[in-house]
C-alpha cells in the first residue's frame, strides 16, 4: 500500500511501524483470543521481557552516548520495572489463572499499575504512570517476534499527532521516522524533527487506524511517500527509494562562506535545540549559535535538570563552537512546549497564555537555576542571553531586574552575560526604537511574529496558508527591525523558517538581513546560495518588495527575480 503525505523533515527510511495509540495498542493487545496451554505462553512472556530488557539496555546506551545521562535514568527506571514481580506476578496470573494470551494479560497489568500510580498523591509516583504505559507497550510489541526478527532496531512511529516532548523521546529511542495526521510546517515538532534528522511526514488522513501496528515501512520523507507492507506491486518504487538511501551519503556540514560573491559579510548561524547539533559548527566556519532553544533540554525527563546539568549542557555547546558566538535562550515553556512534570498552567489558548519570559517571571524553581548556570558560563567566555516571547518594555525591564537580582549584579557591576531579546511579538516589534536601547543585541523569531501579526496559529495546518511570511506587512516590518537595530549598531539576527529558506535567500539580504540562524539541515543549502549572490544584484528587490501590498504581488517580484516561491 503506498500512502502519500506532505513533507515536515526530509529523509529516506526503513523500518517497522510503531502506532502510537495507546487505545488501539491496547485494545489490539485486549482483543488477543484466550489460550490453552499457559505454560508456553508464560514462556512467550519471558521471551519477550528478555527482548524488551535488551532493547531498553540499548536505548539506555544510546542517551547516555548523546550526553545525557539523566534521561538515561528513565530507561533505567523502565528496566527496573520490567523486573517488578508484583507487575511480573500480576501477568502471570492472568495467563495462568483467566488464559489470557500474554498481550491481553501485560494490558490488563499495564492498564491496572497505571490507574494505581496515578491516583497516587505523590507527583513523583504519578509520573511512573506514563512510564508503566510505555514498557506494557514495548513488551507487546516485543512478544510479535516475527516483526522483530524483521528488523530489530528501526522504528517509525504512527500517530495522530507528536507533540514536542514525545518527538524528544522518540529521537532518544533511536526512531528512524515520524508519520502523524497532523503536524504544522512551522511547528516546534517540525523544528525539532528537521534540527535532529528525522524524517516526518504529515497529513496522512486516518494514519494511526489505516496502518498496521508491526508492518514493515518504506519512506521516502522528501516525496511524501510511504510505502506499508510493500509487495511485488510496489517493488520499483522500494528499490528506487533503496537505491538513494544507498547513494553516498551526504557529507556533514560544508564549509560555509562568510561573504557574498560581492564581498558584503553574512554571517550564518546555527539554532539548535540539542548540544549535539552544535558538533563541528566550528569546523564548517559557522559564526556560532544564534539560537539555542534550551526548553527541549527540559523535556523527556523526569525532574527539572540541576544548575549544574543546564551548564554542563551549555559548556558542550561552547565546545563546540570555539571562538564562535553563543546566543542562548531562557527556556520558552508554555503553547505546546511543556515537560510532563512541570507544573505549568493550561491555558484556554495556549499561545496567548503564560508563555516564555511571562512562565519564568512567575517560577522562580524554572529561572534561577538556569540563570546561575548562564552565569557561570558567561564569566568563562561571551555569552548573550535571549528573552523569549517578549511583549512590552514592562515585561523587559521586569526580567532584566530578575536576571540582575539572581546574578547579584548591582549599578556599578557588570552583567555576567549580554542581553538579547527575541522579537516575536508585534507589540515588542512596533517599540522597537525603545527596545533597542535596552539590550544588547536582536533575535528576529519569524514564526512567531508571523503567528501574531496574522492571527494564524503556526502548529495548525488548516491555517498553514495564512500563516504567510510573505506577507507585506511581515516583510516590512522585519525591514524596520533590521535597520533600526543596524542605526543603532546592535546586532539583529533572523531566526525561524524562512530565514533558513535558500530560494529565499536574496530577499532577506535585500530587506537588509546579515545575519541569519538557521537548522542544522539548511546550513549547506544556504551556503550554497550565499557565495553565489552578489550584493549588487539582489539589492533592488528590496525596493521593489517593500512596495508591494498583497503577498500576491510580492510573490509576482520575487519571480520576477528568479526566486521559486509557493503560492
Ligand atoms: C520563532 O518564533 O521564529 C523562533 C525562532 O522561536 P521558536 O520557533 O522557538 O518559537
Ligand atoms: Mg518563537
Amino acid at each position: 500500500m503506498i500512502l502519500r503525505g506532505k513533507c515536515v523533515s526530509a529523509g529516506i527510511a526503513e523500518g517497522r511501524i510503531h502506532v502510537v495509540d495507546v487505545g488501539s495498542w491496547l485494545a489490539h493487545a485486549l482483543a488477543s483470543e484466550s489460550v490453552s496451554q499457559p505454560d508456553a505462553e508464560i514462556a512467550r512472556f519471558e521471551a519477550a521481557r528478555s527482548r524488551a530488557a535488551r532493547e531498553l539496555g540499548r536505548v539506555r546506551a544510546l542517551v547516555a552516548q548523546r550526553g545525557r545521562a539523566h534521561d538515561a535514568d528513565i530507561f533505567a527506571a523502565q528496566a527496573t520495572m520490567l523486573s517488578d514481580p508484583k507487575l511480573i506476578g500480576r501477568i502471570e496470573e492472568e495467563i495462568r489463572q483467566n488464559l489470557q494470551a500474554a498481550e491481553a494479560a501485560v494490558a490488563r497489568a499495564a492498564i491496572e499499575f497505571h490507574n494505581a500510580l496515578k491516583a497516587s498523591e505523590a507527583p513523583s509516583v504519578r509520573d511512573k504512570a506514563a512510564d508503566v504505559m510505555d514498557v506494557g507497550q514495548r513488551l507487546v510489541y516485543c512478544l510479535d517476534e516475527t516483526a522483530v526478527a524483521e528488523s530489530p532496531k528501526a522504528d517509525v512511529i504512527v500517530a495522530t499527532s507528536v507533540v514536542p516532548s514525545q518527538l524528544v523521546r522518540y529521537a532518544h529511542h533511536g526512531v528512524v521516522a515520524i508519520i502523524t495526521e497532523t503536524c504544522g510546517a512551522k511547528s516546534h515538532t517540525a523544528i525539532l524533527a528537521r534540527g535532529l534528522g528525522i524524517p516526518m511526514i504529515t497529513g496522512i488522513e486516518g494514519a494511526a487506524g489505516r496502518i498496521r501496528d508491526g508492518a514493515p515501512v518504506v519512506i521516502d520523507a522528501a516525496a511524501g511517500v510511504v510505502i506499508v507492507d510493500p509487495g511485488q506491486a510496489e517493488g520499483d518504487a522500494v528499490a528506487a527509494i533503496r537505491a538513494a538511501r544507498n547513494a553516498p551519503p551526504q557529507a556533514g556540514l560544508k564549509t560555509v562562506p562568510k561573504a557574498t560573491s560581492d564581498g558584503v559579510p553574512v554571517s550564518i548561524l546555527l539554532n539548535i535545540s540539542d548540544p549535539i547539533e552544535a558538533e563541528n559548527a566550528s569546523a564548517a566556519g559557522l559564526g556560532g549559535v544564534g539560537l539555542f532553544r534550551t526548553e527541549f533540554l527540559y523535556m523527556d525527563r523526569a525532574s527539572w535538570p540541576s544548575e549544574d546539568e543546564s551548564f554542563q549542557a551549555y559548556e558542550r555547546v561552547a565546545q563546540a563552537v570555539g571562538d564562535g558566538e553563543l546566543n542562548i535562550r531562557l527556556a520558552d515553556f508554555g503553547a505546546e512546549k511543556s515537560p510532563a512534570y512541570a507544573d505549568i498552567p493550561v491555558n484556554r489558548n495556549p499561545s496567548l497564555g503564560v508563555r516564555g519570559v511571562r512562565l519564568l517571571l512567575s517560577r522562580p524553581d524554572i529561572l534561577e537555576p538556569q540563570v546561575r548556570a548562564l552565569a557561570r558560563l558567561g564569566r568563562t567566555r561571551p555569552v548573550t542571553v535571549l528573552l523569549p516571547m517578549i511583549d512590552t518594555l514592562d515585561t523587559l525591564l521586569r526580567i532584566q531586574n530578575e536576571l540582575d537580582r539572581i546574578c547579584g549584579v548591582s549599578s556599578g557591576t557588570a552583567r555576567p552575560f549580554q542581553i538579547g531579546t527575541m522579537i516575536e511579538v508585534p507589540s515588542a516589534a512596533l517599540l522597537i526604537d525603545e527596545v533597542i536601547d535596552r539590550v544588547d543585541s536582536i533575535a528576529v523569531g519569524l514564526n512567531d511574529l508571523t503567528q501574531y501579526l496574522l492571527a494564524a496559529d503556526r502548529d495548525d495546518e488548516f491555517v498553514e496558508s495564512y500563516h504567510d511570511a510573505l506577507q507585506p506587512v511581515v516583510l516590512r516590518l522585519v525591514h524596520r527591525l533590521v535597520e533600526t537595530a543596524v542605526r543603532r549598531g546592535k546586532p539583529v539576527t533572523m531566526c525561524g523558517e524562512l530565514a533558513g529558506d535558500p530560494l529565499l535567500m536574496p530577499l532577506m539580504l535585500a530587506l537588509g538581513v546579515r545575519r541569519i540562524s538557521v537548522s542544522r539541515s539548511q546550513v549547506n543549502s544556504l551556503g550554497a546560495v550565499l557565495c553565489r549572490l552578489s550584493m549588487a544584484d539582489v539589492a533592488p528587490l528590496g525596493a521593489e518588495v517593500l512596495g508591494c501590498s498583497t503577498g500576491k504581488e510580492v510573490r509576482q517580484v520575487l519571480k520576477a527575480h528568479g526566486m521559486s516561491v509557493s503560492s
